[in-house]
Protein backbone atom coordinates (compact mmCIF):
# COMPACT_ATOMS: atom_id res chain seq x y z
CA UNK A 1 0.00 0.00 0.00
CA UNK A 2 2.75 2.40 1.05
CA UNK A 3 4.55 2.08 -2.17
CA UNK A 4 1.61 2.49 -4.07
CA UNK A 5 0.45 5.63 -2.70
CA UNK A 6 3.95 6.77 -3.41
CA UNK A 7 3.75 6.60 -6.46
CA UNK A 8 0.69 8.14 -7.29
CA UNK A 9 1.14 11.41 -5.09
CA UNK A 10 4.11 11.92 -7.55
CA UNK A 11 3.13 15.39 -9.45
CA UNK A 12 2.20 15.16 -13.23
CA UNK A 13 4.86 16.83 -14.34
CA UNK A 14 7.25 13.82 -13.54
CA UNK A 15 8.50 12.04 -16.64
CA UNK A 16 9.06 8.04 -16.52
CA UNK A 17 11.09 6.19 -19.62
CA UNK A 18 8.01 5.04 -21.32
CA UNK A 19 8.66 1.61 -23.35
CA UNK A 20 7.55 1.66 -26.78
CA UNK A 21 4.60 -0.04 -27.91
CA UNK A 22 6.38 -2.84 -29.60
CA UNK A 23 8.51 -3.03 -26.70
CA UNK A 24 5.20 -4.11 -24.16
CA UNK A 25 5.32 -8.24 -23.91
CA UNK A 26 3.64 -9.10 -27.19
CA UNK A 27 2.10 -12.12 -24.82
CA UNK A 28 -0.64 -9.30 -23.30
CA UNK A 29 -2.23 -9.38 -26.48
CA UNK A 30 -3.33 -13.14 -25.85
CA UNK A 31 -5.30 -11.65 -22.94
CA UNK A 32 -8.52 -9.95 -23.78
CA UNK A 33 -9.69 -6.06 -22.29
CA UNK A 34 -11.88 -7.92 -19.70
CA UNK A 35 -9.16 -10.14 -18.67
CA UNK A 36 -6.81 -7.11 -18.28
CA UNK A 37 -9.15 -4.82 -16.52
CA UNK A 38 -9.44 -7.99 -14.03
CA UNK A 39 -6.34 -8.48 -13.50
CA UNK A 40 -6.05 -4.35 -12.95
CA UNK A 41 -8.76 -4.65 -10.39
CA UNK A 42 -6.51 -7.00 -8.25
CA UNK A 43 -3.71 -5.36 -8.35
CA UNK A 44 -5.13 -2.25 -7.08
CA UNK A 45 -5.96 -4.52 -4.11
CA UNK A 46 -9.48 -5.83 -4.91
CA UNK A 47 -11.74 -8.53 -5.39
CA UNK A 48 -12.66 -8.81 -9.25
CA UNK A 49 -14.98 -11.59 -8.33
CA UNK A 50 -17.16 -10.42 -5.41
CA UNK A 51 -20.59 -9.21 -6.71
CA UNK A 52 -20.33 -5.21 -7.51
CA UNK A 53 -17.24 -5.75 -9.59
CA UNK A 54 -18.25 -9.15 -11.66
CA UNK A 55 -19.14 -7.14 -14.79
CA UNK A 56 -17.34 -3.73 -13.98
CA UNK A 57 -14.39 -5.04 -16.80
CA UNK A 58 -17.12 -5.37 -19.25
CA UNK A 59 -18.74 -2.11 -18.56
CA UNK A 60 -15.73 -0.74 -18.77
CA UNK A 61 -14.75 -2.13 -22.12
CA UNK A 62 -18.28 -1.07 -23.51
CA UNK A 63 -17.89 2.54 -21.94
CA UNK A 64 -14.26 3.04 -23.10
CA UNK A 65 -15.28 1.79 -26.58
CA UNK A 66 -18.53 4.55 -26.69
CA UNK A 67 -15.71 7.55 -24.83
CA UNK A 68 -13.01 6.52 -27.45
CA UNK A 69 -15.51 6.04 -30.72
CA UNK A 70 -13.89 9.21 -32.23
CA UNK A 71 -11.65 7.17 -33.58
CA UNK A 72 -13.43 5.03 -36.25
CA UNK A 73 -15.31 8.69 -37.13
CA UNK A 74 -13.63 10.80 -40.02
CA UNK A 75 -14.33 14.32 -39.95
CA UNK A 76 -14.46 15.06 -43.39
CA UNK A 77 -16.45 12.85 -44.23
CA UNK A 78 -18.76 13.72 -41.49
CA UNK A 79 -18.50 17.54 -43.12
CA UNK A 80 -18.32 16.25 -46.93
CA UNK A 81 -22.42 15.83 -47.37
CA UNK A 82 -22.92 19.44 -45.25
CA UNK A 83 -21.11 22.11 -47.34
CA UNK A 84 -23.67 24.58 -48.64
CA UNK A 85 -22.86 27.55 -50.72
CA UNK A 86 -23.65 31.18 -49.65
CA UNK A 87 -23.32 35.04 -50.33
CA UNK A 88 -22.84 35.76 -46.69
CA UNK A 89 -19.89 37.27 -45.26
CA UNK A 90 -20.67 37.68 -41.21
CA UNK A 91 -19.38 35.90 -38.03
CA UNK A 92 -21.30 32.64 -37.53
CA UNK A 93 -20.97 31.53 -34.40
CA UNK A 94 -22.40 28.33 -32.02
CA UNK A 95 -21.65 28.63 -28.67
CA UNK A 96 -21.91 26.39 -25.75
CA UNK A 97 -21.23 22.97 -27.33
CA UNK A 98 -21.44 20.69 -24.41
CA UNK A 99 -18.04 18.78 -24.50
CA UNK A 100 -17.10 15.47 -22.45
CA UNK A 101 -13.34 14.56 -23.49
CA UNK A 102 -10.82 12.50 -21.25
CA UNK A 103 -7.90 13.55 -20.96
CA UNK A 104 -4.71 11.31 -22.24
CA UNK A 105 -2.12 11.50 -19.75
CA UNK A 106 -4.69 9.97 -17.09
CA UNK A 107 -7.46 8.81 -18.94
CA UNK A 108 -9.62 11.21 -16.74
CA UNK A 109 -12.68 13.31 -18.06
CA UNK A 110 -12.35 16.58 -18.88
CA UNK A 111 -15.40 18.52 -20.25
CA UNK A 112 -17.00 21.88 -20.97
CA UNK A 113 -18.18 24.31 -23.22
CA UNK A 114 -16.81 24.92 -26.55
CA UNK A 115 -17.25 28.09 -29.20
CA UNK A 116 -17.43 28.16 -32.74
CA UNK A 117 -17.37 30.76 -35.06
CA UNK A 118 -15.83 31.18 -38.51
CA UNK A 119 -16.67 34.14 -41.00
CA UNK A 120 -17.35 32.34 -44.67
CA UNK A 121 -15.66 32.43 -47.80
CA UNK A 122 -18.47 31.47 -50.19
CA UNK A 123 -19.27 28.05 -48.24
CA UNK A 124 -20.81 27.06 -44.93
CA UNK A 125 -21.32 24.32 -43.00
CA UNK A 126 -24.68 22.71 -41.79
CA UNK A 127 -24.92 24.14 -37.75
CA UNK A 128 -25.76 20.68 -36.39
CA UNK A 129 -22.57 19.26 -37.85
CA UNK A 130 -20.86 21.58 -35.51
CA UNK A 131 -21.53 20.28 -32.18
CA UNK A 132 -20.66 16.58 -33.88
CA UNK A 133 -17.35 17.77 -35.40
CA UNK A 134 -16.72 18.53 -31.50
CA UNK A 135 -17.79 15.29 -30.73
CA UNK A 136 -15.41 13.56 -33.52
CA UNK A 137 -12.19 15.33 -32.01
CA UNK A 138 -13.52 14.74 -28.35
CA UNK A 139 -14.12 10.96 -27.57
CA UNK A 140 -10.51 10.35 -28.34
CA UNK A 141 -7.63 10.54 -26.20
CA UNK A 142 -6.98 14.09 -25.91
CA UNK A 143 -5.26 17.39 -24.66
CA UNK A 144 -7.58 20.43 -24.29
CA UNK A 145 -5.28 22.57 -26.61
CA UNK A 146 -4.72 19.84 -28.86
CA UNK A 147 -8.96 19.37 -28.94
CA UNK A 148 -9.26 23.35 -29.85
CA UNK A 149 -6.81 22.83 -32.63
CA UNK A 150 -8.14 19.85 -34.63
CA UNK A 151 -11.96 21.29 -34.35
CA UNK A 152 -10.27 24.80 -35.84
CA UNK A 153 -8.27 23.13 -38.32
CA UNK A 154 -11.11 20.87 -39.48
CA UNK A 155 -13.47 23.75 -40.22
CA UNK A 156 -10.16 25.83 -42.37
CA UNK A 157 -9.97 22.56 -44.09
CA UNK A 158 -13.23 21.83 -45.07
CA UNK A 159 -14.29 25.31 -46.00
CA UNK A 160 -10.92 27.40 -46.08
CA UNK A 161 -13.27 30.32 -44.39
CA UNK A 162 -12.05 33.66 -44.13
CA UNK A 163 -11.22 33.15 -40.56
CA UNK A 164 -11.88 30.56 -37.25
CA UNK A 165 -12.02 30.96 -33.92
CA UNK A 166 -12.57 28.00 -31.72
CA UNK A 167 -12.64 28.74 -27.26
CA UNK A 168 -12.48 25.93 -25.01
CA UNK A 169 -13.43 26.32 -21.18
CA UNK A 170 -12.88 22.99 -19.67
CA UNK A 171 -13.14 21.23 -15.86
CA UNK A 172 -10.09 18.79 -15.36
CA UNK A 173 -11.31 16.07 -13.26
CA UNK A 174 -7.38 15.21 -12.84
CA UNK A 175 -6.60 18.39 -11.40
CA UNK A 176 -9.79 19.07 -9.48
CA UNK A 177 -9.99 15.35 -8.15
CA UNK A 178 -6.31 15.21 -6.54
CA UNK A 179 -6.73 18.87 -5.63
CA UNK A 180 -4.06 20.85 -7.45
CA UNK A 181 -6.87 22.81 -9.44
CA UNK A 182 -9.42 24.81 -7.46
CA UNK A 183 -12.92 23.65 -7.25
CA UNK A 184 -14.49 25.90 -9.73
CA UNK A 185 -11.62 27.50 -11.48
CA UNK A 186 -11.76 25.84 -15.42
CA UNK A 187 -8.64 26.06 -18.29
CA UNK A 188 -9.69 28.08 -21.22
CA UNK A 189 -7.87 27.32 -24.69
CA UNK A 190 -8.36 28.86 -28.09
CA UNK A 191 -7.29 28.53 -31.37
CA UNK A 192 -7.35 31.63 -34.08
CA UNK A 193 -7.14 31.32 -37.81
CA UNK A 194 -7.16 33.97 -40.47
CA UNK A 195 -9.30 36.71 -40.16
CA UNK A 196 -9.42 35.61 -36.20
CA UNK A 197 -5.91 36.44 -35.43
CA UNK A 198 -6.92 40.32 -36.02
CA UNK A 199 -7.94 41.79 -32.78
CA UNK A 200 -11.04 43.00 -33.94
CA UNK A 201 -12.92 39.93 -35.08
CA UNK A 202 -10.90 38.04 -32.07
CA UNK A 203 -12.41 40.63 -30.14
CA UNK A 204 -15.73 40.27 -31.59
CA UNK A 205 -16.00 36.54 -31.04
CA UNK A 206 -15.15 37.05 -27.50
CA UNK A 207 -17.49 39.25 -26.33
CA UNK A 208 -20.31 37.51 -28.11
CA UNK A 209 -18.95 34.51 -25.95
CA UNK A 210 -18.97 36.05 -22.97
CA UNK A 211 -22.39 37.72 -23.49
CA UNK A 212 -23.48 33.72 -23.57
CA UNK A 213 -22.02 33.26 -20.46
CA UNK A 214 -23.13 35.89 -18.70
CA UNK A 215 -19.58 37.05 -18.01
CA UNK A 216 -18.26 34.15 -16.21
CA UNK A 217 -15.14 34.10 -18.91
ZN1 LIG B 1 -4.96 14.65 -16.91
Amino acid sequence: MGERTRRMAQPIAVSKPVRGVLEIDEGLSRFSMQEMYREILSRLGENPMRDGLLATPARVEKSLAFLTKGYDEDPTQLLRGALFDVDYDEMVIVKDIEMFSLCEHHMLPFFGKVHVAYIPKGKVIGLSKIPRLVEVFARRLQVQERLTRQIADAIEDAIHPQGVGVVIEARHLCMMMRGIEKQNSSTVTSAMVGCFRQKETRGEFLSLVRQANHGSM
